[in-house]
């Protein structure tokens, strides 16, 4: 079994979720199997009950697991299914450490940092390796070196590394070289600092991924090798990609770093054909068409807080030969400004997920301009409650329609609390959660497009449709074309004759991937496109 640690230094937000992730891609395209995991240095039991200005997106993993966005990367990137044991945070780490203690499992001994926090971590690393049957283990640290609270995981991994030995294991660090404009030049001081911070520690780098905005050139390589104490051919550049985030496992293969990986870790292993991702960077790079989405939501000038429905959106477009250019839009601006100015002579409209009252009237506007004016929509769990909401107040006139999240005194409460939820009091990993299998209706648009009917998605949920309301939304025209197999919880709606009107109460964007766009985004980006060049779509029913 092999092992490769990925920290990362200087500044956080450097993509190191991204390099694992690519790393991962090209190690699987070169026949290995491969397991990624992110430890997280916070006190959180998980994400779940951050917000997404903390923390951005909340990825959920099939088991239900809320988990770091960097997890999807690895999703999207490489073929691994995760589950819980994927991710893991200080706060896990503890919260067993004193299980334990409180069990007596210590009994007789002083509990400490080292060695029971750091066992603990170390015993996540071979967990993983032993479930899950492959060739190297990716281990990527989150938060940055220096970080008081990282301290444990490093001490981890030093250990585990003295442990399987030389040969078994690479440590990578990802690290800024920051470009100074008054001086003209790439400045390697920041990172000669924090490799000399991650060698107090123990730790010394066989590969430094060199974050630039300039490429390096050989004498500042030779410089950052010769300071750094790391091979020549372990200083790796890593440039802003031009077009998409799909392009660094190609960078990163030009930069040989898989080759370099590969030889440290003695695997004998056939280069990787990545002639499929080029294929995808092809598409990204020159589409035959553009279209325009507007993605109306709240925390729109955060980029990680709708990541995924991001990506699954230029999914969709890679699909359809399109070009996306995603318009981010902040939901209270058109409650100031109007539906029409915002919104109009956008292709489509897009509303994702969320929680609390902010924002939801200008979504709700959202919602009836895309119905009334024919403009392709698509509505992600909240969406998916919005459009019902707009269609309740505005279609079968009852006023005050409203979710209880919103409004509990709502004379018409069309979106309520889900009967699970009825007695749930704690926050944290107590929603509907994780992949739910739902039961696609004959004939709809859902069933058209999945070319199903049984499918399974990914939920993160605590309010849903009002039975009480059903035949109501049915007799004014209203499609639901997927429920839970027992027909019971509505899962996905649409309204016939629309273009493309479509909402679902599941978040499709997290089983999207570049190579395999969900057929719901596929299904939108080609409505939109269609729409644009007013063609019908053939097939599909309306
Ligand atoms: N706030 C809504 C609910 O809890 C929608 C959740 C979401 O969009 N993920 O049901």
């Amino acid at each position: 079994m092999k092992y490769i640690f990925v920290t990362g230094g200087v500044v956080s937000s450097l993509g190191k979720g991204l390099t694992a992730a690519s790393l991962g891609t090209l190690l699987e395209n070169r026949g290995l199997k491969i397991a990624l995991q992110k430890f997280d240095p916070y006190l959180n039991l998980d994400p779940g009950t951050m917000s997404p200005f903390q923390h951005g997106e909340v990825y959920v993993l099939d088991d239900g697991a809320e988990t770091d966005l960097d997890l999807g990367h690895y999703e999207r990137f490489t073929s691994t299914k995760l589950t819980r044991f994927n991710n893991l945070t200080s706060g896990q780490v503890y919260q067993t450490v004193l299980d334990k203690e409180r069990r007596g499992d210590y009994l007789g001994k002083t509990v400490q940092v080292i060695p029971h926090v750091t066992d603990e971590i170390q015993k996540r690393i071979r967990e993983l390796s032993q479930v899950s049957n492959v060739d190297v283990v990716i281990t990527e640290i989150g938060g940055t070196t220096g970080d008081i609270e990282g301290l444990p995981f490093l001490e981890a991994i030093r250990e585990f590394a003295l442990d399987v030995g030389i040969g078994n294991v690479v440590f990578l660090h990802v690290t800024y070289v920051p470009f100074i404009k008054a001086a003209g030049e790439l400045k390697t001081k920041p990172t000669q600092q924090s490799v000399a911070k991650l060698r107090e520690i123990g730790i010394t780098p066989h590969i430094l991924v060199c974050r630039c905005e300039q490429p390096l050139n050989k004498e500042l390589r030779q410089k950052i090798s010769l300071f750094c104490n790391v091979p020549y051919e372990g200083v790796i550049e890593e440039t802003d990609v031009e077009h998409s985030i799909y392009e660094v496992p190609l960078m990163l293969q030009r930069e040989r770093m898989d080759d370099l990986v590969c030889r440290l870790l003695h695997l004998q292993v056939p280069p990787a054909d990545m002639s499929h991702w080029q294929d995808i960077i092809r598409k990204l790079i020159a589409p035959a068409h553009r279209v325009r989405i507007g993605v109306v939501g709240k925390y729109v000038e955060l980029n990680d807080a709708y990541k995924s429905v991001y990506e699954a959106v230029i999914h969709g477009g890679i699909a359809n030969d399109c070009g996306v250019t995603i318009e981010k839009i902040e939901a209270e601006e058109i409650e100031k400004e109007g539906a029409e100015k915002i919104l109009g002579g956008l292709g489509g409209i897009l509303v994702p997920g969320g929680f609390g009252e902010r924002g939801i009237e200008g979504k709700i506007l959202a919602a009836r301009y895309a119905r009334e004016a024919n403009v392709p929509y698509l509505g992600l769990c909240l969406g998916m409650q919005i459009a019902t909401i707009e269609y309740a107040r505005n279609v079968l006139g009852l006023t005050g329609a409203h979710s209880t999240e919103f409004d509990e005194a709502s004379p018409h409460p069309v979106i309520a609390l889900l009967d699970e939820q009825r007695n749930v009091a704690r926050k944290g990993g107590t929603m509907r959660l994780g992949s739910q299998p739902c039961q696609l209706t004959v004939g709809s648009r859902a069933a058209h497009l999945y070319g199903a009917f049984l499918i399974h998605e990914r939920h993160r949920h605590r309010y849903e449709f009002n039975n009480a309301y059903r035949q109501q939304f049915e007799d004014a025209g209203f499609r639901f074309s997927g429920t839970s197999p027992d027909g019971n919880l509505v899962e996905l709606i649409e309204i016939p004759g629309h273009p493309f009107y479509l909402a679902s109460q599941f978040h499709p964007e997290f089983q999207s991937k570049p190579n395999r766009p969900h057929p719901l985004f596929k299904g939108f980006i080609a409505a939109v496109h269609h729409h644009l060049h007013h063609k019908p779509i053939s097939g599909m029913p309306r």
